[in-house]
């Protein structure tokens, strides 16, 4: 009898730990597949692989993920989160793998309306479309509600075991991982930063202003505040020591850093400098965010390209710089 083998999409949610403990049970060997970019990492799919002991690959997806955060075919979700087409995407690519390396079909955990923008029948028929393997892709927890796939028409999989999970309540998978013995999982969704309010309003502003974008201009975002000085100039400042490290450990040559010496003082970066700063008004954003006293002048060291000098400025009120921050 064939062995049949099934490679599948596996964030490390409950959900997708669900749909490998279901193929598992009727003797499927299934391998887990995850893709990464700068905005969601392997670390939940590395934990869970490890509790359920699931083969894990790990890819990266950024270079074909990013033109989709300029204009998603099929527009955003409540932020910048392209679902739609990041699954699409995510379908194409690891369908790409199944075929190479002589998978049966692949699979996922979605969850038939479980979320409004992307889990509704019509956009898990579009993207199963559109993923270019319509026929080859199940949803275990969904599937009895869905169309047969291959797998179920061609008896690789007993459509009869699979579930018939549909909307947003947790309570059936809840119950169906105590069964399965599955105790750790993390909570739902949470993994993507392109659902965070304040590091998509600082992705939007980088897309407005540059049309190439680095994997370094899009692991800034990560760090400090963020703020727009001019058309061509963001100022980043550490809100504590972590950031501090952070934007220094990804700082360059081609950046300019301030800080004021000899007082607590956050680290200021202002990437790739290959245009006019106004280094007075960084400088005096730098003061007004270090523990230097209010009432006297005070020195900030610039350092840059072209060597360091030292700008004499005041702290001001943080309001006064309200309207840069992005
Ligand atoms: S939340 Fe993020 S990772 Fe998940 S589908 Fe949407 S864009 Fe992709």
């Amino acid at each position: 009898m064939k062995h049949i083998k099934a490679l599948g999409l596996f964030s490390g949610g409950l959900d997708s730990m669900l749909a490998v403990a279901r193929l598992r049970g009727q003797g499927i060997a299934v391998t887990g597949l995850v893709w990464t970019t700068p905005f969601f990492g392997a670390e939940r799919a590395l934990e869970a692989a490890a509790e359920l002991d699931l083969p894990l690959l790990v890819k990266d997806l950024t270079d074909q993920f990013l033109p989709l955060l300029r204009q998603p075919p099929h527009g955003f979700g409540r932020t910048l989160n392209p679902c739609i087409d990041c699954h699409i995407l995510m379908f194409q690519e690891t369908g790409r793998i199944m075929s190479a390396a002589g998978y049966d079909f692949m699979f996922t955990g979605e969850v038939l309306g479980q979320r409004p923008f992307s889990q509704h029948r019509g956009a898990l028929n579009l993207i199963a479309r559109e993923s270019g393997y319509p026929e080859l892709l199940l949803r275990p927890l969904s599937a009895r509600l869905l169309k047969p796939t291959r797998p179920e028409l061609a008896g690789w999989v007993n459509r009869d075991q699979l579930l018939n999970l549909s909307g947003r309540s947790r309570k059936p998978q809840i119950a169906l991982a105590a069964q399965y013995g599955i105790s750790r999982y993390p909570a739902p969704a949470g993994g993507c930063l392109l659902t965070n309010e304040g590091f998509a309003n600082r992705l939007r502003d980088l897309l407005q202003h540059q049309t190439e974008i680095s994997r370094r201009d899009l692991e800034l975002l990560k760090w400090g505040r963020h703020f727009r000085l001019n058309a061509q100039a963001k100022l980043i400042v550490g809100r504590d020591q972590r950031d501090n490290k952070a934007l220094a450990a990804l700082s360059t040559a081609t950046d300019l850093r301030l800080r004021v010496p000899n007082f607590p003082s956050p680290l200021v970066l202002i990437p790739q400098v290959n245009h006019r700063v106004p280094v007075l008004q960084a400088a005096s954003l730098c003061a007004s965010y270090s523990d230097a006293p209010a009432d006297t002048s005070i020195p900030v060291l610039v350092e840059g390209p072209s060597g360091r000098e030292v700008v004499m400025t005041r702290r001001q009120p943080k309001q006064v710089f309200q309207h840069l921050l992005i």
